[in-house]
Order: structure tokens, then C-alpha cells, then sequence
């Protein structure tokens, strides 16, 4: 069994076995956010659980890159639609390619956007100019995000325990 470690700013750090994750527990390095249902022990009263993600209570030190994932574009864009302006959970926001993919636009910083699904859906397969939209701000890539880079290995499974954890820091496919 794995465990997933998180940063202090909830962003995936990396994947340990369990057994490391309980160490950095009893070295009061970590809290435990998700657990398996697998007992590790259990006496009368407490039973232990085999932890499934831990957040680090400290900060990560080092350099860090700004990974390209739909919560970082979302909090670059301050949760907001680009066109409407509109601030919105993020569950009713999407990524929109200013310059569409049919027309060469490459999914990138410099070309995604925050849109809500009604302007997504009313800009559909133009640009902004010729769908009459107006962006709010320019795209850029941003310096100063506390995110760190994070890859998802493509082979194996992942656990559902993380499932909640790692759906808004999968890396964007990028060009
Ligand atoms: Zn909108």
C-alpha cells in the first residue's frame, strides 16, 4: 500500500510506502487526512488505520515549479471567468483555449483561461475577437504559485482514498 504525501498547501508532493508514512506521523511531521480501511493494530479502544494520504505540517523547502493544472490555472485567474467576470467554484468553471485547438491554439499557460460553462459554451470553436468576447486579463505564466511539480505515475492505479485529493492537481497535457 502507498501513501500519498501532500505539501502544506494541500498540493501532491510525492507517494511513499505506507509504513515510511506512519514513521513521518510518530515524527510528528505529518497529519493524516485520508486513511485506509486496514488496521495496522488496535488495542481495546483505538485502532490505528493504515494512512491513505498525509498532508506535511511543514513547508517543503527548494525550489519549486509552477505545475500547469487546473487549480493552478484557477487560482491564477482568481476563480473567475475571463470573459464574464463572474467568480464561481470551481467545479462550475472549465478551461477554455483562447485561441482554439482547431486553429493551432496549444494548451498552454499563455492560452488557457477560467471560463464558465455558459460563456465556454457561447465562444465555442472561435477566437475571442470573433466571438465578440472581451478576456478580462492576459494570460501569463505565473511566477509565485505554492504548487510544486507532480507527476501521476500513468501505470497502476490509483487509490480512491486520493481520488478527491488529486482530481484539480492532474498536470494539464501541455504542447
Ligand atoms: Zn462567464
Amino acid at each position: 500500500m502507498r501513501t500519498l504525501v501532500l505539501d502544506q498547501g494541500y498540493q501532491p508532493h510525492r507517494v511513499v510506502d505506507w509504513r515510511r508514512a506512519v514513521t513521518m506521523l510518530f515524527d510528528g511531521k505529518v497529519e493524516v487526512l485520508e486513511e485506509y480501511d486496514e488496521a495496522i493494530w488496535k488495542s481495546a479502544t483505538v485502532v490505528m488505520r493504515m494512512p491513505a494520504v498525509v498532508r506535511l505540517l511543514r513547508r517543503v523547502r527548494g525550489k519549486r515549479s509552477i505545475k500547469f493544472s487546473r487549480i493552478n490555472v484557477a487560482m491564477r485567474d482568481d476563480f473567475a471567468c475571463q470573459y464574464c467576470g463572474r467568480r464561481l467554484p470551481l467545479k462550475q468553471l472549465t478551461y477554455d483555449h483562447v485561441v482554439p485547438r482547431s486553429k493551432g491554439g496549444p494548451t498552454r499557460w499563455e492560452n488557457i483561461v477560467m471560463a464558465c460553462y455558459p460563456c465556454n459554451e457561447r465562444k465555442a470553436d472561435r477566437t475571442p475577437r470573433e466571438a465578440g468576447m472581451t478576456l478580462r486579463t492576459k494570460p501569463v505564466k505565473p511566477t509565485g504559485l505554492p504548487v510544486i511539480a507532480f507527476r501521476i505515475e500513468r501505470s497502476g492505479s490509483i487509490p480512491e482514498a486520493w481520488a478527491s485529493w488529486l482530481y484539480w492537481n492532474v498536470e494539464l497535457e501541455s504542447d
